[in-house]
């Protein structure tokens, strides 16, 4: 038996075999064959290519069959790329001609193709990862090992991977994958919040559990606690079971809640919301009981996809969401690409401090064109709803007034166009930089309404990278500088009578709910899981309570007393909850 301590991201214990992905990284060496195994390898190589092709037909059938055409349409380029007769005369020269390994030729010839990309224009160059992609897969092919499928398991399984992309983690068999733990990562990670957003236990910052576990091993995830354990023995076993066990009925209790208002015992109103990252997620936001999408972050529709989406795909993704929410309040985010999100991935020069790069509205103002077919199918989706747009990362004012003139340009074309549209959305920002936060009492004249971020916000205030693993136990809420911007964006919300929402993370930690609530915030955006948790919380306490604790952390000036108090409450209030 080995316990392993990571972060716990998503809560709950899974128990499963594990499933143990490598990173991928194949180490080609410069290997050469006798002149006599030259047809051999010939062979190995029409073979590889063979499987690879019915692996990517197979791969687009699924792609077409469970998202769309358009977008299985990525695996005809893999496809002609398999065909090229071009490549295949390089390959066999090398082969042939230099005695050339099998993988060897491949790695050499497709890496020297790539090249031919990377100084073309952005469209062109973006063929880059699909040359890679195939490379990798021949690779696979030829060294034989086979690739892990995660969308169509027979058996529940717990994934083990050194690290996985939101798009990994979203497109996964959510029958059978019952858990995931990673080697990198920390507690907001994107990864972390498509884990929390599916509801499924996930442990991440790991480090070497890639290393220790192996393929079938059994494996328990406590995302509660962040722990791994590998191979229990019986009593740790029967533990952990019971504890499940526990953690299902408590679930089932939090069912009766599901149709009652999130009001506190004393009568104050509260409003509870949900954040969503994929339009499907909806249903199960309302199916917890939450009044509407506090946050939905649409830089996901960028996830998955090889080409932009038009403003057809923005529009209908966003009359999806909008068709199941007619009388409810939707807040749709504007791009928030950049970070961690789907533009460094794809960068062919990533950059050196992305999380102070070119991300969220910086990259929009910059990219007017993706910017502006955003705002069209909003306003277009948003007639006749209660829609709001928000923009994301705002630092000054300057850019919330050039995203403004921004979308009354695009109204003006919309209506010379004659195309109808909802000119009168509300628009609010998230706000989650410091200097937002600092400057909230000019912002709050000039928006609709706020939406607290406070993933991005902990991370720039405290200068803590919010994914990385190594400094994850300082990324905290509960710091007292944290909590003063908190206190003051509900005040300047407060003064100039715009609502105040907040959709970070630490909406939907049980720990900090009577605290916000006594900080006088009203509407909560959380991961749909945690809604019936935190409206049992909101349901279980009065606002004079919450007011006397707000008071008393504010006064407390370490993060040790204010997370030990707020445990303490936390507990007197939910003991049946499973919480550390
Ligand atoms: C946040 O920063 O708190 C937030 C909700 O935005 P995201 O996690 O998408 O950056
Ligand atoms: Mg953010």
């Amino acid at each position: 038996m080995k316990v392993k301590k990571g972060i716990g991201v998503s809560p709950g214990v899974a128990i499963a075999q594990a499933v143990v992905l490598n990173a991928e990284e194949f180490d080609i060496p410069q290997r050469h064959v006798a002149v006599d195994l030259a047809q051999a390898e010939l062979a190995r190589l029409r073979k590889a290519t063979a499987v690879s092709k019915k692996e990517i037909q197979e791969l687009r059938k699924q792609t077409a069959e469970k998202i769309d055409k358009k977008t299985a349409g990525i695996f005809d380029y893999h496809l002609m790329l398999l065909e090229d007769k071009e490549l295949h005369k390089q390959f066999t020269a090398m082969i042939v001609g230099s005695h050339a390994a099998a993988e060897y030729a491949v790695a050499t010839v497709l890496r020297n193709y790539a090249k031919l990309f990377h100084d073309m224009p952005q469209h062109l160059a973006d063929r880059v990862h699909d040359v890679y992609d195939i490379e990798k897969r021949l690779l696979r092919n030829l060294i034989g090992q086979h690739r892990q499928t995660l969308a169509h398991l027979k058996r529940n399984v717990v994934v083990v991977a050194p690290d996985l992309s939101p798009s990994q983690t979203a497109a996964m068999d959510r029958e059978h994958v019952l858990g995931i733990a990673i080697d990198v990562g920390g507690q907001t990670s994107h990864t972390a919040i498509v884990a929390r957003g599916l509801g499924l236990p996930a442990v991440v910052g790991l480090n070497d559990l890639t290393a220790d576990a192996a393929g079938g091993d059994t494996i328990i995830i406590d995302g509660t606690r962040g722990v791994v354990v590998l191979n229990p023995d019986a009593e740790t076993l029967a533990h952990y079971q019971q504890m499940a066990r526990q953690q299902v009925e408590f679930l089932h209790s939090l069912d009766a809640l599901r149709d009652l208002p999130a009001t506190t015992s004393d009568g104050h109103e509260v409003l509870l919301l949900g954040n969503i990252e994929f339009p499907r997620e909806t249903a199960t936001v309302l199916d917890k009981g939450g009044q509407g999408i506090g946050l939905y972050r649409t830089e996901f529709l960028y996830l998955g996809s090889d080409t932009e989406p038009s403003e057809e795909d923005h529009y209908n993704a966003y009359r999806e969401v909008l068709n199941l929410c007619p009388d409810r309040s939707v807040v749709i985010r504007t791009l928030d690409l950049g970070a961690d999100k789907y533009t460094q991935s794809r960068a062919r020069i990533p950059e050196r401090n992305p999380m102070l790069g070119l991300r969220s509205i910086r990259f929009c103002l910059q990219h007017l064109p993706a910017f502006k077919t955003q705002i069209r199918a909003i306003l277009r989706a948003a007639v006749g709803t209660r829609a709001s747009m928000m923009f994301p990362l705002l630092t000054s004012l300057k850019e919330l007034r050039q995203a403004k003139a921004i979308m009354r340009d695009v109204i003006e074309d919309l209506e010379e166009e004659g195309v109808e549209c909802a000119p009168d959305l509300p628009v609010g920002i998230m706000v989650e930089t410091p200097s937002a936060a600092l400057q909230c009492y000019a912002f709050a004249q000039e928006v609709d309404f706020f939406s607290i971020g406070t993933n991005d916000l902990i991370q720039y205030t405290l200068a803590v990278d919010r994914g990385n693993e190594r400094v994850a136990s300082l990324f905290t809420g509960a710091n007292p500088a944290v909590l003063r911007l908190l206190q003051e964006i509900i005040r300047a919300g407060q003064r100039y009578d715009i609502p105040v929402s907040m959709c970070g993370e630490l909406a939907g930690d049980p720990k900090y709910t009577v605290l916000l609530l006594g900080l006088g915030l009203r509407t909560f955006s959380v991961t749909p899981s945690a809604i019936p948790e935190i409206k049992k919380i909101i349901r279980g306490v009065t606002m004079e309570r919450a007011l006397a604790v707000a008071n008393r952390v504010m006064k407390l000036d370490s993060e040790a007393e204010i997370n030990n108090y707020l445990r303490m409450e936390m507990h007197k209030l939910l003991p049946e909850a499973y919480t550390d």
